[in-house]
């Protein structure tokens, strides 16, 4: 149900590979950057129609030349030191990001490690609150799957999920 990849998250045919991007949704840095480059120019099209993001909020677009079908696009929040409603605002866009592909239809999803990068959220943190939303909806979809960059980073998810969720099926 839930699977940790380590790679290039650009790389995976699933139905929706979420991306961490900046609110006017029209390409950055990071995963974002990948995610862009690989999905051909047709993506920043079809965002500029979509008018930008706020933080916690996601967006779809189809994925274009990537092998995933969809793009969910949502906005980390930047790390102020955790007393700017960080870890809420992370745990909504792991929502929003759930709730929008369950209401189109998508039943195989990854995800980066989102705000983890440039936006400068603590690692251990983030992986706990992503694993802790990731196990709520993963009996409602085929494939969850926390694509790392690292092998450091898909053994913070590991622990995280042996932690929270020990009776998941093996990744
Ligand atoms: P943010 O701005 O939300 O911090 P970043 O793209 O800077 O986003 O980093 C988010 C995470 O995505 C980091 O853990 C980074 O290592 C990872 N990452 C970067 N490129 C890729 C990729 N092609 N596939 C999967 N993960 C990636």
């Amino acid at each position: 149900m839930i699977e940790v990849h380590t790679g290039d998250i650009t790389k995976l045919a699933v139905d929706a590979i979420v991306n961490a991007a900046n609110s006017t949704l029209l390409g950055g840095g990071g995963v974002d950057g990948a995610i862009h480059r690989a999905a051909g120019p047709e993506l920043r099209k079809y965002n500029e129609t979509l008018g930008g993001c706020p933080t916690g909020e996601a967006r779809i677009s189809p994925g274009f030349r990537l092998p995933a079908r969809h793009v969910i696009s949502t906005v980390g929040p930047v790390w102020h030191g955790g007393d700017r409603g960080e870890e809420a605002l992370l745990e909504r866009c792991y929502r929003s990001s759930f709730e929008l592909a369950l209401a189109n239809g998508i039943r195989s999803i990854a995800f980066p490690a989102i705000s983890t990068g440039v936006y400068g959220f603590p690692k251990d943190r983030a992986a706990a609150i992503a694993v802790k939303v990731m196990c709520e909806y993963a009996p409602r979809f085929e494939r969850v799957i926390a694509c790392c960059f690292s092998p450091e980073d898909a053994a913070r998810y590991e622990r995280e999920l042996a932690r929270r969720c020990p009776d998941r099926a093996a990744g």
